[in-house]
């Protein structure tokens, strides 16, 4: 691929996922400003610190020069003085007193004792420049063997005012370059890990960002899905209503009788899943109408309870309700006959004997709606999952009894939907106990 070809698939995909602009922009501009910052402290510090050093040679000069021009005819005392200095300084790598004779100078004291009584031809035009300024230390850098020296030379004046010799200090900055490169290496080292976190947070934040962008997408996508489940299950329910009334009216053969059976059950168990799908698609998308009054429920309920008598009958179970406290809710009556419709009926499902009882009690606060079955119960780590979507527990219990899975979880939406709860009380292969409660109207806050 050529470079034309990569710098335009490069600007294609910029294009295409802007935030990563400005991602990058930030990844760049932060780590240089800092860089900048940081670049520009150190350098103002650098500075401040050969000032001060500085400072400290022009010091030490103007306190030696003060004493040594009234002891110019003692060299000895000076160089004595100069001695301790020297021992008391390392970095005092030259330390000279000269005396001024007519246009030459001869060391009279030196921290190199070997060249006293020597002229200095090493620095005359140094000298030369001192006489420009009387007053201040002229200072000149300069470099040995790659380190830096800092050459110092002052004029030594008479009472009145006469140049009469000459100071002239060298020091070594060694130890103190090498302190400063210490700290400067410090001071990278610190920023260069303050770089690296300010990039890790910035690739963090562009990952946040790029979960935006999908999550829009895949609400999209869901957005997209609900629609498609609800126009293909509107669709499917107009023919299985068609198969149903048709395989009602077909006489047939004796012989065909179990195969009409058959249409008739598979399509009422089509038409219950497509109920349920169009049902947890209407929750999801929020398009749910609930139209809650306060009513008490106790009538549905005992409705509830006597329609599903035939069908106990059939399976050889007792179906009881044993309770019919009264109690003003605010529901909507037809969502909880749809909830209580599906406990009785998963009671009654999974109950191969024995007896389903219904249950409803009033506290102080709550109206109690209990199904209470003696059927195949639910083990603990099954019940976790439920009123999980599609959630059915396969055994050879349950393999025959037809379900979508989706009835509880349904239920559980609903009636949370009317702020109310459910909850699930089980021993597997002893029975189970669905309870459904409501606040009562005047306990509502
Ligand atoms: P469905 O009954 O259509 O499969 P549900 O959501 O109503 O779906 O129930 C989910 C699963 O919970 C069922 O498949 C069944 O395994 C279990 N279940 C529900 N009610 C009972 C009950 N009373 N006793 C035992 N198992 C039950």
């Amino acid at each position: 691929m050529s470079l034309k070809d990569s710098i335009q698939r490069g600007t294609k995909f910029l294009r295409q996922n802007p935030q990563l602009i400005y991602t990058l922009s930030l990844s760049i501009l932060i780590p240089l400003a800092f860089i900048y910052t940081g670049q520009n402290f150190l350098s103002v510090a650098e500075k401040n610190q050969e000032r001060i050093e500085k400072d400290r040679i022009g010091l030490m000069q103007d306190t030696f020069v003060a004493f040594a021009a009234e002891f110019l005819d003692d060299p000895d005392f000076l160089q004595e003085r100069i001695e301790s200095l020297g021992s008391q300084n390392n970095s005092i790598i030259t330390f000279r007193v000269l005396r001024k004779t007519g246009n030459s100078q001869f060391i009279i004291a030196s921290l190199n004792k070997n060249e006293v009584g020597n002229e200095d031809l090493e620095y005359p035009q140094e000298y030369g420049l001192v006489g420009l300024n009387l007053e201040e230390s002229f200072i000149l850098e300069k470099f040995k063997d790659g380190i830096r020296h800092w050459q110092a030379f002052r004029a030594i004046l008479s009472n009145d005012g006469n140049l009469t010799g000459f100071l002239m200090t060298e020091i070594s900055m060694e130890h103190i370059d090498s302190i400063s490169a210490r700290n400067i290496q410090i001071a990278y080292i610190i920023l260069a890990a303050i770089v690296a976190v300010i990039v890790l947070f910035i690739l963090r934040h562009a990952r946040i960002v790029d979960y935006t962008a999908l999550y829009r997408r895949l609400s999209e996508l869901n957005q997209l899905k609900d629609e498609f489940i609800s126009i293909a299950s509107h669709e499917l329910r107009a023919p299985l209503t068609l198969i149903r009334g048709y395989a009602d009216e077909l006489k047939g053969d004796p012989s065909d009788k179990d195969k009409i059976e058959i249409i008739k059950n598979h399509s009422d168990q089509l038409a219950k899943l497509v109920e349920d799908i169009l049902e947890v698609s209407r929750i999801e998308s929020g398009r749910l109408k609930m139209e809650n009054q306060d009513i008490d429920p106790a009538d549905i309920v005992e409705n509830i309870v006597s329609m599903f008598q035939g069908q106990a009958k059939e399976k050889g179970l007792t179906l009881d309700l044993v309770n019919k406290s009264s109690g003003v809710v605010t529901i909507d009556p037809e969502r909880f006959r749809q909830i209580i419709t599906n406990m009785v009926s998963n009671s009654v499902k999974y109950t191969l004997q024995g007896s389903v009882t219904v249950d409803l009690e009033t506290t102080r606060d709550e109206l109690a709606v209990s199904v209470h079955d003696s059927g195949i119960g639910i083990s603990g780590e099954d019940q976790k999952k439920l009123f999980h979507k599609f959630s059915r527990i396969k055994d050879e219990r349950t393999s025959k009894v037809r379900g979508t899975g989706l009835g509880l979880w349904i239920t559980k939406r609903i009636v949370e939907l009317m702020n109310g709860d459910i909850v699930v009380e089980s021993i597997k292969g002893t029975g189970s106990s669905f309870i459904v409660t409501f606040p009562l109207k005047d306990k509502q806050s």
